[in-house]
């Protein structure tokens, strides 16, 4: 069972890729937290991706399909793995199909607006990293329940930069979905309802219950 998630930052894409790997005995695999660790090694690659990280570029398509690869060819990814981050472009979507077909493509669809509460609503403690949302209220507001340090709103989480975020998301995806529906392989879910019913949701379509155009 091999699947593509695709979803905007704050549309639970995390939470349900873990239910997945859970249920399905699947591989969760995030190239965004797989070239952070990369990152840390002492190998050339690593070095290469450290660099490229730090100078705020993108790693290079053919260093990602590579790490990619690799990191399919690992023994936990027997019975099928769970993309997150990864494709980004219809070229690299070409490669995908040529290193593993993809049986499923599944978009988690939130609202902009939804995103956009979700997002600005987010605080962080600086001592021990908690982050508060939403889904996760502080006892005592602005103050973190463990070290009760103030919380403090991410550089990046101010809404202008969200919803400029939340523009280049769109743009991205749009030509991944539209590769996607050409092949019949894409379906979408709605992510505003509770964690529950979404992973139900999704399961539904990788059982073959629901297939959307
Ligand atoms: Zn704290």
């Amino acid at each position: 069972m091999n699947i593509v998630l695709l979803g905007h930052p704050g549309s639970g894409k995390g939470t349900q890729a873990k239910l997945l790997q859970k249920k399905y005995g699947i591989a969760h695999i995030s190239t965004g937290e797989m070239f952070r660790s990369i990152a840390k090694e002492h190998t050339e690659l690593g070095r290469k991706v450290k660099s490229l990280i730090e100078s705020g570029a993108f790693v290079p398509d053919d260093v990602t399909v590579r790490v990619v690869r690799e990191r399919l060819a690992k023994p936990d990814c027997t019975k099928g793995f769970i993309l997150d981050g990864f494709p980004r472009t219809e070229q690299q979507a070409d490669e995908l199909q040529n290193i593993a077909p993809i049986d499923h493509v599944i978009h988690i669809h939130v609202e902009d607006e939804t995103v956009l509460k979700r997002l600005s609503a987010r605080r962080n403690c600086a001592r021990c990293g908690t982050v508060y949302g939403l889904d996760r209220v502080p006892k005592q507001s602005g103050t973190c329940d463990t070290c009760r340090e103030p919380l403090a709103m991410r550089a990046d989480d101010d809404p202008k930069k969200i919803k400029r975020r939340i523009e280049i998301y769109h743009a991205e995806t749009k030509p991944l979905i539209d590769y996607y529906k050409r092949k019949r392989l894409y379906a979408t879910v709605n992510g505003d309802q509770d964690i529950g019913k979404v992973f139900r949701d999704i399961c539904g379509v990788l059982e073959g219950k629901k297939v959307t155009k």
